[in-house]
């Protein structure tokens, strides 16, 4: 048998599998039968090229059994952008190179290293893993499709945590509880083509483009909220046709993303679009809003996971991990429900999409001490017998 209480091994093995987003490429049968090793019970929760599967300890689930939730999938690598080659997991003076080094197969490598040692100890850890192919990218049949189906199976569950990439210069010093919302919005604006010689011929679109992005920008989007960053937008892209100096456009579009704290909703948002719209089109235009991508704001009701992961993590020194909600979405948003106590905690985040991705050795080490605390708020020893099974 591999040598799973080494989390290096465990990472360099999960690097190897391109797996890039939906794709498990052959990751998801090497953990499960890593953890079979452990006597997990695994459950396959497969739907549209997307894999998921339930990692059940022994002894079944209970309130007291720590979800663990990992994604193996990862975003694509243009290989000559990189130093080494993203799937081939070099080590590099004390550094490993790889798409997943932090975002997130380190997570998931250092959680299974701990479920290893602590069998080698003859302990028993309460730990299940949830890991789905589909983080990444549109992200419809993977953690969001197992709650939606097969909520049944996690209904002893309270606690979660997830693997994601949340720490800032040192490993725990950031957790995360709850997340901004995201909302993305595409105006196209169609208009008349003509010669900037003679305006009046002209329908021009970013005219009533450039009004509409301005209201936006000076508007104020909802209150401060506690434990949340302010409310933004951010205007990402504006296109239109014309690529010369002497005609209008027919048509533009402007791409927007905001980041909202619980003082906003999806539907203020987009009943202030529609006024703001309707304000600044006096001429008429034909206007189109496509909405994509909604995730509410959310916020944990309780703090005692966290709380017990900050001291277990801190190690009796006052160097308490901050609780924090910033950042991007993540499969997290799907948890938020009173049921769960979620808490994300992972690697340093900042090469987490970049080239040359990577997570130093020390920082690996760092990461499954840390899991290894987590693990231990309520383990259970075991006598070698059941093992036999
Ligand atoms: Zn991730």
């Amino acid at each position: 048998m591999s040598d799973y209480t080494d989390v290096l091994f465990n990472t360099q093995t999960l690097i190897s599998f391109s797996s890039v987003t939906p794709n498990d490429a052959g990751s998801h049968e090497w953990l499960m039968n890593a953890l079979k090793n452990y006597g997990y019970r695994c459950r396959e929760i497969n739907h549209n090229n997307v894999t998921n599967f339930l990692a059940v300890p022994s002894d079944g689930l209970n309130t007291e059994t720590i979800l663990f939730v990992g994604h193996t999938d990862v975003v694509p690598a243009n290989v000559s952008e990189w130093k080494h080659p993203p799937f081939n997991a070099v080590l590099d003076n004390g550094v490993l190179y790889g798409r997943g080094a932090v975002d997130m197969k380190s997570s998931i490598a250092a959680m299974l290293a701990v479920v290893a040692e602590c069998h080698l100890n003859q302990k028993k850890p309460n730990i299940a893993f949830l890991i789905t192919s589909n983080e990444e990218g549109e992200s419809d049949f993977g953690i969001e499709y197992v709650l939606k189906h097969h909520s049944n199976l996690l209904k002893n569950i309270k606690k979660v945590l997830i693997g994601e990439p949340t720490s800032e210069h040192h490993i725990g010093d950031t957790l995360k509880v709850g997340r901004r919302g995201s909302l993305n919005l595409k105006i196209n604006i169609s208009g008349q083509a003509g010669h900037v010689a003679y305006p009046k011929q002209c329908q021009n679109p970013l005219d009533v483009a450039i009004d509409i992005m301005y209201s936006m920008n000076n508007y104020k989007w909802g209150n401060a909220y506690p434990n949340f960053d302010d409310s933004k937008i951010t205007i990402v892209d504006i296109d239109s046709n014309s690529n010369v100096f002497n005609a209008t456009p027919s048509m533009c579009s402007i791409k927007m993303n905001w980041r909202f704290n619980p003082s906003l909703t999806i539907e203020a948002i987009k009943h202030t679009v529609q006024e703001i719209i309707f304000t600044n089109n006096q001429k008429g235009f034909e206007i189109e809003s496509i909405w994509l991508n909604q995730a509410k704001p959310f916020f944990n009701q309780s703090l005692s996971f966290a709380n017990q992961i900050q001291q277990a993590i801190a190690d009796g020194s006052d160097r308490k991990a901050l609780l924090s909600t910033s950042g991007g979405t993540s499969d997290a948003r799907f948890f938020s429900t009173d049921h769960y106590e979620l808490v994300e905690f992972g690697p340093k985040n900042y090469s987490a999409h970049k080239s040359d991705e990577h997570i130093s050795l020390n920082d690996l080490q760092a990461l499954k001490n840390a899991y290894m605390k987590i693990a231990l708020i309520n383990i259970t020893s075991y006598s070698s017998q059941d093992l036999l099974i």
